[in-house]
């Protein structure tokens, strides 16, 4: 993660650089009147996704579909009942065993594996969404840049480091770079955003319907286990200062509100169980779950837990087992539909893996995990025509889906279609931020000698969209190794 904060700080640093730089150079606006609204959402969101671009091409990026599913739906739960339920948003998972969850501009949330492991009921997870949506919807990133005149960027640059980067190393190097004056700035305002986020984040969990102990409780649970660490605190710590005040005040809060036991979503549990097994060794795993499985007969997620695991260590009959424990216990869903053509398509058996899925697709129609394992199964079983069909149609209004710009080149792939193949690995690469991987591509693509007409001008078009954004970057690298010899 340490490469993807580097970048994110460096990015947004050089942005708002550039950004103030040029309005002083027009005269206008001063750069003391420089507020939110010359920090427009449509920056935020520009900014946002180029650090995402970053963030998918980055390791780290826990590449799950059904995990990332699971954490949209449950933050996309919580947008809808907030104050601004138009606002778009987007949560990523980041493998990192770290407690730590952050907001990047524009609304992409983070949230990494050892915070949802950590979170010992669905509401205490939603209290940390809840409370990283408030940083988002209070725009706190903006409103410190309208805030601050002389240290502005150093004051961002910190500020923008405790939001997002629970890295030492990066923290050190902005305090390093920055005047102690403009970090204790910082740190003030960062007390009152982390006071805002927590109000605005119980809100919402009210309105959506959890249980808002949950978040009190959770961060209750992280100071108590800070203790231990010393002066390692978690990541999550370190960004999001916590206080007995802070506690407190969300405690006083909650007694306000009415009290509502909320029982998890299966998908919490299957979620949990996904993660427990892919952080263990397959046999360790397998163990464990079989260990306890018999203390817990009757908890479905342990037999899903169990299952996956049978499955990595190719114990096929094993896992069937599991899979009809499981299916006896809990309501069809797309975790159970997806682990059962997984173990078809183990068993060579692609046929009933695609009707599994066809049928999830028709019970489950805003699964986009069910659409990948739909295609992934349609190309596997020589339908790879069918999966073309389908994930064009996908692809219609979720464009910078990666994962399905990787399944579509896989399909042309597979029907021999080595132009259509090009262009859309093409678009892998520029979504995850690889320009000139992305340029090879739709080279290699005009000169595959089986593109149509529409197939090879749509290249000669994007060809020419994406060499202008490199020249674009290029001269605004210039402009600021220019600005810095200036100085
Ligand atoms: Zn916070």
């Amino acid at each position: 993660m340490y490469r993807i904060m580097r970048l994110f700080f460096t990015f947004v640093f050089v942005f708002l650089y550039g950004f103030v730089s040029d309005a002083l150079a027009s005269g206008l606006p001063d750069l003391g009147e420089v507020g939110m609204d010359d920090f427009s959402l449509a920056q935020e969101r520009q900014i946002g996704e180029e650090i995402m671009q970053a963030v998918r091409g980055d390791p780290a990026w826990f590449d799950d579909p059904e995990v990332e599913e699971y954490l949209n739906r449950l933050g996309q739960r919580l947008v809808r009942a907030g104050a601004e339920p138009g606002r778009s948003f987007e949560f990523f998972v980041v493998k990192d065993a770290m407690m730590n969850a952050f907001a990047l501009p524009g609304g992409y949330i983070g949230v990494h594996t050892g915070l949802i492991l950590a979170a010992q009921s669905e509401s205490e997870l939603a209290g940390v969404l809840g409370h990283e949506i408030g940083h988002v919807t209070q725009r706190h990133i903006a409103q410190l840049v309208g805030k601050q005149k002389q240290s502005m960027m150093m004051v961002l640059a910190s500020l923008l480091v405790a939001i997002a980067a629970g890295d030492s190393r990066v923290a050190e190097a902005a305090v390093m770079a920055g005047q102690a004056g403009a970090a204790h700035a910082q740190l003030s305002y960062s007390r009152d955003f982390e006071r805002e986020a927590d109000r605005i984040g119980l809100q919402t969990l009210e309105a959506a319907g959890f249980d808002v102990r949950g978040m009190s409780a959770f961060f209750e649970r992280l100071q108590r286990s800070s203790r231990l660490y010393e002066n390692n605190a978690p990541a999550y710590l370190r960004t999001h200062p916590l206080t007995t005040e802070r506690i407190s005040d969300m405690e006083n809060r909650v007694m306000g509100m009415r009290y509502r036991q909320v029982l998890d979503s299966p998908d919490f549990h299957y979620v949990h169980a996904r993660l427990h097994v892919q952080s263990l060794p397959a046999a360790e795993a397998a163990r464990t779950l079989k260990g306890l499985v018999a203390g817990k007969p009757d908890d479905a997620a342990l037999h899903y837990g169990r299952a996956l695991a049978q499955l990595r260590l190719g114990h096929l009959e094993d896992a069937a087992r599991s899979l009809d424990e499981l299916r006896r216990r809990a309501k069809p869903s797309p975790f159970i539909a997806i682990l059962s053509s997984d173990l078809a398509l183990a068993r060579r058996d692609p046929g009933l893996a695609r009707d599994t899925l066809a049928a999830a697709r028709k019970e489950f129609p805003e699964s986009t995990s069910v659409v990948y394992a739909l295609a992934n199964a349609q190309i596997v079983g020589g339908r790879a025509a069918e999966a073309e069909r389908d994930l064009r149609r996908a692809l219609v209004g979720s464009n910078s889906n990666i994962r399905l710009w990787r399944l579509l080149a896989r399909a042309n792939a597979a029907l021999g279609r080595r132009a259509a193949q090009h262009r859309a690995q093409a678009e892998v690469y520029f979504f995850q931020g690889a320009y000139r991987g992305a340029v090879e591509q739709l080279e290699l693509a005009r000169r595959a000698g089986d593109g149509d007409f529409y197939e090879l001008s749509a290249a000669d078009a994007r060809l020419r969209e994406i060499r202008l954004r490199m020249d674009e970057q290029r001269q605004s690298e210039k402009r600021d190794e220019q600005r810095k010899n200036e100085r």
